[in-house]
């Protein structure tokens, strides 16, 4: 048998998951997927680290109505897959952390009981991933679980950057910017740290850009500030949410228009962005294939709000060094990539246009010695790996491997380099 974790994403109707082998100590991608359409219609996929199809089943909609149920199934669906493994710990995201968690926590009744509380802050979201921690309890009773924040990563931000400009007393009540994304930023600084260690010393603006997009300007590799605020709604446009809106537009829709705050809600989450400008879709690919202009329209605000964005994380940070690009719109989206980098060339960020054209891992000019051109990346985010790292880092967790086995120095090494 041998040692592995398991990755949890849970959210209102599905359940994304992750299993990793534990090899010397670092996790080795098994096998993922997810399951869709959890009380609606149901739908099991799950990938070999090789994209070969493990598991592909549907249900009828009221056969898996709830989380327990689908985890359930899953771990059925999966099983033969994964009968050699053992599985030793598993790693949860959880969107909330509140003002407090900076750090990955093991979970108990008391942090379970903190998470409940705190998910007033993210109704959206929180139960859901609650409700993740709670089937993973039922079925692998025993086994330690470990929860990890999108909010972590932003929690050393300045208070400048964390506050709004209310009365001190709402910031005390937890009013105030967390910052999200957080996991996928961690990735990035590290496995910056890793290839490129001056940049990761500089200052990095990073653009987390798919169905959710926001960024984050880090110094150091820690992060100084974000898009997102109090909640994943602030900041730039993304596939159905409004990003940075003027308050005084919901004060008007509520007292002169007569909209109920559910009805704001559903307009802001899941009918704005880029669905709702351009009444098309969310997705990129199916806007760029579109020939209606209200789809170009759209593609042209989001743009412009990323650029908008770089340059005033780049001011709160004094200048730049690095642009990364990452996550589905970041990593892909060439003709995008290229128009939000038109026009930041006062900044030092000159695009060349072959390699954005292949999505080549650097995709600046090259500069010529001596002047201040940023370097621009393209780089594939992997918020899973990042929490089987915590997982192995929480819990100090050993190579799978006998005594006297090299592979145990290198383990104590991961373990002590994300703590
Ligand atoms: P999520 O926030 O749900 O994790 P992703 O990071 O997977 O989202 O990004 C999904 C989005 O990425 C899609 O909605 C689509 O707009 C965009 N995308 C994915 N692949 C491509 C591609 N080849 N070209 C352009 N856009 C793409």
């Amino acid at each position: 048998m041998s040692k592995a974790i398991l990755v949890l994403n849970a959210g209102s109707s599905s359940i994304k998951f992750e299993l990793f082998r534990l090899v010397h100590g670092e996790p080795e991608p098994e096998l993922s997927g997810q399951m869709e359409g959890i009380g609606a219609a149901p739908h099991l996929l799950a990938r070999d680290s090789h994209r070969k199809v493990l598991a592909d089943r549907r249900w009828p909609g009221p056969d898996v109505s709830e989380h327990v149920k689908a985890l359930a199934l899953i771990m059925d669906g999966i099983g033969p897959a994964i009968a050699e493994h053992e599985i030793v710990a598993i790693g949860h995201r959880v969107v909330h952390g509140g003002p407090d968690l900076a750090e990955p926590v093991v979970v108990d009744a008391a942090v379970t009981e903190k998470l409940r509380a705190l998910a007033a802050l993210a109704p959206l979201h929180q139960p859901h991933n609650l409700a993740g921690i709670d089937a993973a309890t039922r079925r692998f009773p025993g086994v330690p679980q470990v929860a990890c924040f999108d909010t972590a990563f932003h929690r050393h931000h300045p208070w400048e950057a964390d506050t709004f400009a209310l009365p001190p007393e709402f910031y005390a009540r937890g009013i105030r910017r967390y910052g999200f994304h957080g996991l996928s930023y961690e990735y990035i600084a590290h496995s910056l740290a890793e290839t490129d260690p001056d940049l990761a010393a500089g200052r990095v603006v990073v653009a987390h850009l798919g169905n959710g997009s926001s960024l984050c300007a880090m110094r150091g590799g820690r992060s100084l500030d974000s898009t997102m605020g109090f909640t994943a709604l602030d900041g730039v446009p993304m596939g159905t949410r409004c990003g940075q809106i003027d308050p005084g537009v919901l004060l008007h829709l509520m007292q002169e228009e007569g909209m109920s705050a559910g009805a704001v809600s559903a307009l802001l989450y899941g009918n704005s962005g880029l669905r709702g400008m351009s009444g098309v879709s969310q997705d990129v690919r199916a806007l760029s294939a579109s020939d209606r202009p209200e789809a170009a329209a759209a593609l042209r605000y989001y743009a412009y709000r990323v650029r908008r964005e770089i340059g005033a994380l780049a001011a709160a940070m004094g200048g730049l060094d690095a642009l990364v690009f990452t996550a589905g719109i970041g990593e892909n989206a060439r003709d995008l990539r290229g128009e939000i980098c038109a026009g930041l060339e006062f900044l030092g960020i000159r695009i060349d246009a072959a390699r954005n054209e292949a999505n080549a891992p650097v995709i600046s000019a090259d500069g010529t010695p001596g002047d201040a051109s940023v370097r621009v990346l393209v780089r594939p985010t992997d918020e899973e790996g990042m929490i089987a790292r915590h997982v192995i880092a929480t819990l100090g967790l050993q190579a799978d491997a006998s005594p006297g086995d090299p592979g145990n120095a290198k383990s104590q090494k991961a373990g002590t380099a994300l703590g």
